[in-house]
């Protein structure tokens, strides 16, 4: 066995044979034997087996019932967590509309004609032999991303397989085989009827994975963006940033990316559109204002990077994607960000509380706020020390106006 991961592979080995055990069948399979032959590390394992779901909760009593309907359980094991499916029949989706055909005549052959591509339709045994009826190490040895049986029906079965394969050229840089890419082409439109939740997972890793440009080319290419939410109103906006872009974390970089260069299209729009959380749009307008303060202020102004805080990084992606011409390596904001006399208002030596205090006849207001926002500044600047007698002293010579 290989080094790496053998913790987590072996309490896999251990799982597997307590189902062998039973007198049931278990592989490993899907992206853990397929990183595995990449020598990849492993992040996570599935199993499939030809036990029920029924026949799981006896050998693992405690496990979590995550999908039910599709056959799938969870089962924790020394801090791992495996996802375990019985083997599959019919389309292999994750959505909930579908039913799965689960059903225990199915075999692992069955099983691995189901899913998406030969890369990931190689089962292992616990002696990391592989079970490949799809040529699918030929595949990976060679980068290549194909369809497992016909392109065009595997994709009407679930057109999510679609971003998945542009997903998995992101993440590895393998080209898609070409009549994979012509499927992907022609049932593009079907995208639309893919839950935009998913479609959302599949694009936030196109955009975050080391090869996303070589990915995202593909997709321009491809047109896929025609049937993708707002991407779908701006036909060249991708082909636009496509040969500049580099890998964006989370999908709120992409939206501030996207806003910057059609400023039109809202960051709410983009949130609503991809159904993105409250977190990502406030992060996404949090990038798109500090970019805007850059224009105003220069790229090495220490209040931006004090407001910038957790999101310097993603800042500096964006920054980087729309700016590829300057040339200041992070390392200078993170030096910067590293003198900063303090890294959030918390640490301001006074409270609202010390200020209201000092003016005990004005009512309490917004001038709480603006006086306290005011020293933030200054002390950040680093034109007011952070103590409590400095800033105190301040406030007093610059009482609140009041009307
Ligand atoms: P990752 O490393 O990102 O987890 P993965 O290949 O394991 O990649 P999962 O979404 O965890 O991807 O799915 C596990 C396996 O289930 C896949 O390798 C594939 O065999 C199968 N699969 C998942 N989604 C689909 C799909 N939409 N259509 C067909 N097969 C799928
Ligand atoms: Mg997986």
């Amino acid at each position: 066995m290989k080094e790496y991961n053998s913790d987590l592979l072996q309490t896999g080995i251990d799982i597997i044979e307590q189902i062998n055990k039973r007198g049931f069948e278990a592989y490993f399979v899907g992206g853990c034997v397929r990183d595995y032959v990449l020598s990849l590390p492993i992040k996570d394992i599935d199993i499939t087996t030809s036990a029920t779901t029924d026949d799981l909760a006896h050998i693992f009593p405690k496990l979590i019932p995550i999908g039910i309907d599709h056959g799938t359980v969870l089962v924790r094991q020394h801090d791992y967590s495996f996802e375990i499916t019985t083997y599959r029949g019919e389309q292999m989706d994750n959505t909930k509309d579908h039913s799965f055909n689960v059903s225990q005549t199915c075999s692992l052959e069955e099983d691995l004609k189901h899913r998406d591509f030969t890369m990931n339709a190689i089962a292992m045994d616990t002696d990391m032999k592989l079970i490949d009826f799809h040529e699918g190490l030929k595949d990976i040895q060679s980068g290549v991303i194909r369809s497992v049986g016909n392109p065009s029906e595997r994709i009407q079965e679930d057109p999510l397989r679609i971003m998945r394969a542009i997903r998995f050229m992101s993440q590895f840089g393998f080209t898609i085989e070409a009549q994979t890419k012509r499927a992907m082409h022609y049932s593009a439109a079907l995208l639309t009827s893919v839950a935009v939740e998913r479609l959302l997972a599949e694009c936030e890793s196109i955009f975050a994975k080391t090869h996303c440009k070589k990915a995202v080319e593909q997709l321009t290419e491809l047109e896929l963006d025609c049937f993708l939410p707002i991407f779908s109103k701006e036909p060249n906006l991708l082909l636009e940033v496509s040969s500049d872009i580099q890998p964006l974390k989370s999908f709120a970089e992409v939206i501030a990316v996207m806003h910057m260069l059609a400023p039109h299209h809202t960051i709410s729009a983009w949130c609503n559109a991809w159904k993105c959380s409250n977190k990502q749009k406030k992060k996404a307008k949090k990038i798109v204002h500090a970019c805007n303060d850059v224009r105003d202020n220069g790229l090495l102004n220490q209040f931006l990077i004090y407001k910038l805080h957790d999101d310097l990084d993603s800042f500096y992606r964006v920054y980087s994607t729309l700016h590829k011409d300057q040339n200041i390596p992070i390392e200078t904001l993170y030096g910067i960000q590293k003198e900063l006399p303090m890294t959030s208002r918390d640490e301001l030596a006074i409270k609202g509380n010390d200020i209201i205090r000092l003016f005990p006849t004005i009512k309490p207001g917004k001038w709480i706020e603006d006086i306290l926002s005011t020293i933030e500044y200054k002390v950040v600047m680093r034109e007011l020390p952070n103590t409590i007698i400095s800033l105190k002293e301040w406030i007093i010579c610059n009482p609140p106006e009041t009307n």
